[in-house]
């Protein structure tokens, strides 16, 4: 694996075609499921590890975000990254920036209501990375659908000739979904933060047994959450993967999405819907059968 801090660089150690998985680091079995699934189809998979300051708002955790760059350098080599390109502040913003790719619309509701600016910041370091790598395809974890809408959209308006590929959701093996955000869960607030997916798997439930209603399916799950003690559930929203517009009924494909609040921690879930001919299909996500690499540094020579 070659580490690279510069697109120049980067462009450099590719062939074609090339898989793009970006990430922020303190890498989990969620960011190393896209590396497997662009290993299958690209001749170079590029991991690039930046926490971008420009989506983190006011008063959000941008400082004590969790950072390992050897410990994220050992697990991108173990499952096969080529090119793992860390670039500094400097790189990715050379001057302060001023240019902005804004998606409106879609960030009026959910995680662009409660992050404002978010979305922005997302948008836009994701244009740079397509432009500075010039990847052939790129990988995005479902587990932030809102995010995965926002950037489809951007690439089908500028003309990125990139194709998007989506992942399913990563979750520990009791259901709750991987996040580097985790490791600012207590115990009793791990243990509270599992009412997230398991009122979202309620809903799925419902939706498999043939519930279409939206608002039924939204309280099924946030009923879950609210009667969790120290657990303050803040949206449940039905949203079309389109355009992340707010469902009345589940009659096309989208994702049931949820934020909670636990203590100090955010955390977001959610269970997609695929909606075809042959009715809804859903996607709970994959539970891992041991322990995950957040939990235990051992389950690293599971990786190897
Ligand atoms: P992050 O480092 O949190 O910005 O995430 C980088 C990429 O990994 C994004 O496309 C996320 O949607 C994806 N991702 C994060 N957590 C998971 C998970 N638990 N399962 C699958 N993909 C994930």
């Amino acid at each position: 694996m070659r580490v690279v801090t510069t697109f120049a660089d980067a462009r450099a150690a590719f062939r074609r075609p090339v898989g793009l998985v970006p990430t922020m680091g303190f890498l989990h079995e969620g960011h190393l499921s896209h590396v497997a699934a662009a290993r299958a189809r690209d001749a170079t998979v590029v991991m690039s590890l930046f926490v971008n300051p420009l989506q983190f708002g006011e008063g959000e955790d941008l400082a004590r975000y969790p950072r390992d760059l050897a410990r994220d350098e050992e697990l991108a080599a173990g499952v096969g990254v080529d090119v793992l390109f860390a670039p500094s502040l400097e790189e990715m913003y050379p001057a302060p920036p001023v240019t902005r790719v804004l998606v409106p619309g879609l960030v009026d509701r959910m995680e662009g209501a409660a992050r404002p600016g978010h979305f922005a910041g997302v948008a836009t370091v994701v244009a740079k990375l397509l432009a500075g790598l010039a990847p052939d395809r790129a990988y995005f974890g479902r587990k932030d659908a809102q995010q995965l809408s926002v950037v489809r959209r951007m690439v089908g308006d500028l003309s990125f000739p990139v194709e998007i590929v989506a992942g399913p959701t990563v979750r520990h093996a009791d259901g709750l979904a991987l996040s580097s955000r985790n490791a600012y869960l207590a115990a009793t607030e791990r243990r509270a933060a599992l009412s997230l997916s398991r009122g979202l798997m309620h809903a799925a439930d419902a939706a498999e047994a043939g519930e279409r209603d939206a608002r039924v399916l939204e309280e099924t799950a946030f009923a879950q959450m609210a009667r969790e003690p120290g657990v303050e559930p803040e949206y449940v929203e039905l949203a079309s993967a389109l355009d992340a517009d707010r469902l009345d009924r589940l009659d096309q494909t989208s994702f049931l999405a949820a934020a909670i609040r636990v203590g100090a921690v955010r955390l977001i879930d959610n269970v997609w819907f695929d909606v075809g001919d042959a009715g809804v299909a859903v996607d709970r996500g994959v539970r891992l059968s041991g322990a995950s690499v957040l939990e235990a540094p051992s389950a690293l020579e599971g990786i190897r």
